[in-house]
């Protein structure tokens, strides 16, 4: 650094320390928004069709019914289906209200709340030397050494590599076995990370690229308790992670307005810088 340069920062320097606010702050924490004209948008969502992933215990999976698919008597076209599904399978939205008595339903989630920054945190390489792989707290701080601290209402995607085994049910949940949800295996968060996201950090949302915000092999849903507790909801089955960056990127996610919905099929879309 030149004298000249040296000088200027230091000025620099004790005029941010002197007024920390509002210049210090606007200096410090550029918006990161991205441009909703030029970013590039990505679909995080799979398909809902007879191949969707559904729960084990399931009763039933996605059904499309068609009502019409012809021409009219009056000469023109006119296409129309009936659908049916379960709100907890494919690429959805655990409602707070799915694992906490007193926690918001679907439409009582501010959709303030769906549409915030995103951060990835990559754990396919843990997840790939083990399928039961639970993120752990030091993962989380390992993303904040490179990225810097979660801010509040972030929406946290956890990337285990998972997606692409969708829609190979063995290969995505671990087993096949119709009704028997006791030996599944995919990876997903921790205690300890879930406590830390959403109790210290108070992150808006935790989603991942496997079937749960619990890993498969869980039999207390403790993570979906934790956050469901905080009315933090889980966004489950998101698709395409590997095209997001660890940081920059915004999440719109937005699920069917279920009047008392425990959840529901969530169309999430990603927008880069
Ligand atoms: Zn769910």
């Amino acid at each position: 650094m030149r004298r000249r340069d040296m000088r200027l920062f230091a000025t620099v320097s004790a005029v941010l320390l002197l007024f920390p606010t509002p210049v210090g702050r606007l200096l410090a924490e550029p918006t990161n928004a991205p441009n909703l004209a030029s970013g590039k948008i990505v679909d995080l969502t799979w398909p809902f069709d007879e191949k969707t992933i559904y729960w084990p215990t399931s009763p039933s999976g996605f059904e499309l019914k068609s009502i019409s698919h012809g021409r009219t008597p009056g000469g023109w076209f006119y296409a129309s289906n009936a659908f049916c599904t379960p709100e907890h399978g494919g690429t959805h939205l655990d409602a707070p209200i799915h694992f906490a008595e007193k926690g918001r339903t679907a439409d009582e989630i501010p959709v303030r709340q769906l549409i915030a920054p995103a951060a990835v945190i990559d754990a396919r390489r843990q997840s790939a030397a083990d399928a039961d792989y639970r993120l752990t707290a030091e993962d989380v701080r390992d993303w904040e050494k490179r990225h810097g601290r979660l801010a509040a209402g972030t929406i946290v995607l956890l990337r285990t590599g998972w997606g692409a085994r969708w829609p190979d049910r063995k290969a995505y949940l671990g087993d096949d076995t119709p009704g028997d949800a006791t030996r599944l295996h995919f990876p997903s968060y921790g205690r300890e990370a879930a406590e830390l996201l959403v109790r210290e950090r108070r992150v808006g949302a935790l989603g991942v690229d496997t079937a749960s915000i619990d890993f498969g092999a869980s039999k207390d849903f403790i993570v979906h308790q934790i956050a469901n507790g905080a009315d933090v909801p889980g966004l489950e089955n998101v698709a395409h992670l590997e095209e997001l960056p660890e940081s920059g990127a915004w999440v719109i996610a937005l699920p069917m307005k279920i009047a008392g919905g425990s959840g529901g099929p969530l169309r999430i879309v990603a927008l880069l810088p």
